[in-house]
Formats: C-alpha cells, sequence, structure tokens
C-alpha cells in the first residue's frame, strides 16, 4: 500500500476531527521516525511532547513487554502489586504526599478541577455550588466539556454548549487581573499553563508564576499547574515552575509520563487536598494499572539518568540562536524555553506556516503549525547536539526556498 492508500483510508472510515500533515508513519527510534515508504524524518513535535524520552525507548518498552506479559489491570476494585510501588516513586519524585493516577492530559485536569472544588466546600468553606476558578484567555487543559467550558477558542468551543459555568477567565500573562478577580472570595483555584504550548508557546515575563502563586498563597487559593505539555524535562528543567522555584498546590502531568507508550496521567498534591477526595468520588477503570505504573517509573528515571532537563537547557538556547540567524522574511519571532519552541511564520506569496511545513516535510523533518501562523518545535530531547544542527539545516534550507 502506498502512503496516499493509508490517507485514504484514514479519510473514509475515521472521523474528521484532525487534519494531519500528509506523512503516514510506521516506525520510530529515538528522535527519528520512518514512513511506510521508508523515508527518515527528524521529528519535531514528539506527539505533542509525549516522546520526550525519545521513540520506543528500549528501557521504557521493556518495563512495558515486562509487565505486559504479568498483569495489565486488576481495576480498582482490588490492590495490585505494582500500585504503591509507582506510588511512592512518583510521590518523592516530584515531592507530593499524594498522587491520584489517571490516563489522559485531559482527565488528570478533569480531576484537578474537581479536587479544587471540593476543596473549596470541605476546607476553605465556600458556600455550596459557589465555587469559581480562575483561567488564562488562550489556554489549553484538553477536549471534555468542562475543559473546553475555560477555553475561549472558537473552534473547541463552537456548537458544543451548554457550557460548564464556575469559570472565570483572565489575560494571560497579566499579574493585575489575577490580583483582581482574585478579590472575589468565592475563588477557590487558578488554572495556569506555566508556558502556553498550544496557544503557540507563550512564555509568560519572567517572575510572572512566582509573584501569581505569591498572590493564590494570599488569597488562600490554590495554584493548579498544567504541566501536561511542559512538564517532565521538556523546557530545561523538570516541571517550568521550577524555573521560578514555584511549587503548584496541584499539578498535573500527563503525555511524556509514559514516554509515548501509552495514555498515563496523574495529579499531585498533599493530604490536605488529595484526601478531601473519598472512596467512590472519583476514578477511572484503567487508572492506576500496574502496566502503567511501570511504564511511568522507567520513563521518569530516563529523564533523570539521561538527563534530559539539562540537554533540553544546552540545545533550547543552541536552537533559538541558530533560528534567529536565519536570514527570512518569513521568520517574524522564534520564541520558548527548553525544547520547546515557536517560530511565527509571516505569510509570503500566500504561503503560510502548512506550506512551510509541507516543504520541511519533503526535506526530512516533521512539525506541524498551531494557529495557521505559529510552528512548534518540540523534538524528543534525547536528540544530540549534532543531529538538531542537522535538522536546523533542514530548518534553514527550507525557508531559503520560499
Ligand atoms: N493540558 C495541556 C497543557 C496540553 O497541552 C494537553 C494536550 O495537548 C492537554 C492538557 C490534554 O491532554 P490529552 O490530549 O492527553 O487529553
Amino acid at each position: 500500500m502506498k502512503a496516499e492508500d493509508f490517507i485514504k483510508r484514514e479519510h473514509k472510515y475515521g472521523a474528521h476531527n484532525y487534519h494531519p500533515l500528509p506523512v503516514v508513519l510506521d516506525r520510530g527510534e529515538g528522535p527519528f521516525v520512518w514512513d511506510v515508504e521508508g523515508k527518515r524524518y527528524f521529528d519535531f513535535l514528539s506527539a505533542y511532547s509525549a516522546v520526550n524520552q525519545g521513540h520506543c525507548h528500549p528501557k521504557i518498552i521493556n518495563a512495558l513487554v515486562d509487565q505486559a506479559k504479568k498483569l495489565t489491570l486488576t481495576s480498582r476494585a482490588f490492590y495490585n502489586s505494582v500500585l504503591g510501588e509507582y506510588e511512592e516513586y512518583i510521590t518523592k519524585y516530584f515531592g507530593y504526599d499524594k498522587v491520584l493516577p489517571m490516563n489522559s492530559g485531559a482527565e488528570a485536569g478533569e480531576t484537578a478541577l474537581k479536587l479544587c472544588r471540593k476543596w473549596a466546600y470541605k476546607v476553605k468553606g465556600i458556600k455550596d455550588g459557589n465555587a469559581k476558578i480562575i483561567c488564562c484567555d488562550g489556554n489549553f487543559h484538553g477536549r471534555t466539556i468542562t475543559i473546553i467550558s475555560m477555553s475561549t477558542d472558537p473552534d473547541a468551543k463552537n456548537d458544543y454548549g451548554p457550557f460548564t459555568p464556575g469559570f472565570v477567565v483572565i489575560p494571560y500573562n497579566n499579574i493585575d487581573a489575577l490580583a483582581n478577580a482574585l478579590k472575589d472570595p468565592d475563588v477557590a483555584g487558578f488554572m495556569v499553563e506555566p508556558i502556553q504550548g498550544e496557544a503557540g508557546v507563550y512564555v509568560p515575563d519572567e517572575g510572572y508564576l512566582k509573584k501569581a502563586k505569591e498572590l493564590c498563597e494570599k488569597n488562600n487559593v490554590l495554584f493548579i499547574a498544567d504541566e501536561v505539555q511542559t512538564g517532565i524535562a521538556r523546557t530545561g528543567k523538570l516541571l517550568a515552575c521550577d524555573h521560578e522555584e514555584v511549587r503548584p498546590d496541584i499539578l498535573i502531568l500527563g503525555k511524556a509520563l509514559s514516554g509515548g507508550a501509552m495514555p498515563i496521567s496523574a495529579v499531585l498534591a498533599d493530604d490536605g487536598i488529595m484526601l478531601t477526595i473519598k472512596p467512590g468520588e472519583h476514578g477511572s477503570t484503567f487508572g492506576g494499572n500496574p502496566l502503567a505504573g511501570k511504564v511511568a517509573m522507567a520513563a521518569l528515571e530516563v529523564v533523570r539518568e539521561e538527563k534530559l532537563a539539562e540537554n533540553a537547557s544546552r540545545l533550547g538556547e543552541i536552537f533559538r540562536k541558530e533560528l534567529k540567524s536565519i536570514k527570512s522574511e518569513m521568520i517574524e519571532v522564534v520564541r520558548g524555553k527548553g525544547l520547546l519552541n515557536a517560530v511565527v511564520i509571516k505569510p509570503k506569496n500566500g504561503k503560510y506556516a502548512w506550506d512551510v511545513c509541507l516543504a520541511m516535510k519533503e526535506n526530512g523533518l516533521i512539525a506541524k503549525p498551531t494557529h495557521d501562523h505559529i510552528i512548534r518545535f518540540a523534538p524528543p530531547l534525547v536528540i544530540t547536539e549534532a543531529q538538531l544542527m542537522e535538522a536546523i539545516g533542514i530548518i534553514r534550507k527550507t525557508l531559503k526556498e520560499f
């Protein structure tokens, strides 16, 4: 079968809820993927930062296969021999009392919102049904109804109402707006991405997160960090909040928690928050399964053993410096942190970010536009400096072609 046959088949039998680049991938290893015709590409999306450890990392795949042969799922109706080990491992790794394991990023976000509301009523003492959670313009926390109720993106929201009430939207990276919104005594939480990924890699001003956390503390409001995309070494620290030494009250993780091997997400918090949820009040059939536990421990070990945060930090500096040196009218802005970067593309002769991505694909590098005019560049963090320079050569050559 040729690439176009694979594409036609997906189009015929699958829902049209995505608009993929026309490349059909068949195999991956480290920072590379190969299409069905055997052509190799640098993967500069890393499955939206889920594959920070590189494709098919042997340590993660071995953990997956070994556990898959033994026990995959018990549900939480019973104990299993891996979950406690994983819970101890991940809570010590990130420094929290407790973890609540889920599967997708959106589910972990929903879990954080439920935890925050429960805490609002049981601990903060907000009148039942009145709790509000502040979120930011341009946010992306997933696709469920409650989460899109927080969204300001018409594509995410249009025709999906009615929406969940209880959210207050403020501008991102605006401390005065936050201070103002926090005056409402019914506010229970502030949910924020330390860098807005899907919106186009918006890095807030230095000090924003620190000040936001201080304001939340002063007003007895939970600081909830959605680090599904920014976490686990992507931005050059274990967590993006670490750049400002901010410890979120509720931490949401997903994506790279499995290195791309399976959907694994987690919510971390201390006892005062986590223990407000009682048995039977929240859960998931697959959340906390032993297969996920072993995979997540292996994925987190790889991050530490291979010093992926350090690699992301060092190579990120090189990447932005090199991209800024490219002389092209189409490059409007280069921004990012660690290996989460974006280029704002100025259209030229009717050619847009999508056309640049198509041309890069021809030259052996795949990336995806976000919002028509922005290309995100987020390679697996195992990429070497030599490989990065080769990839930059492809980006440079492609932009010169326009
Ligand atoms: N939160 C953030 C910051 C994300 O970037 C994403 C996905 O891109 C999500 C949540 C949703 O994760 P999932 O697609 O696993 O539900």
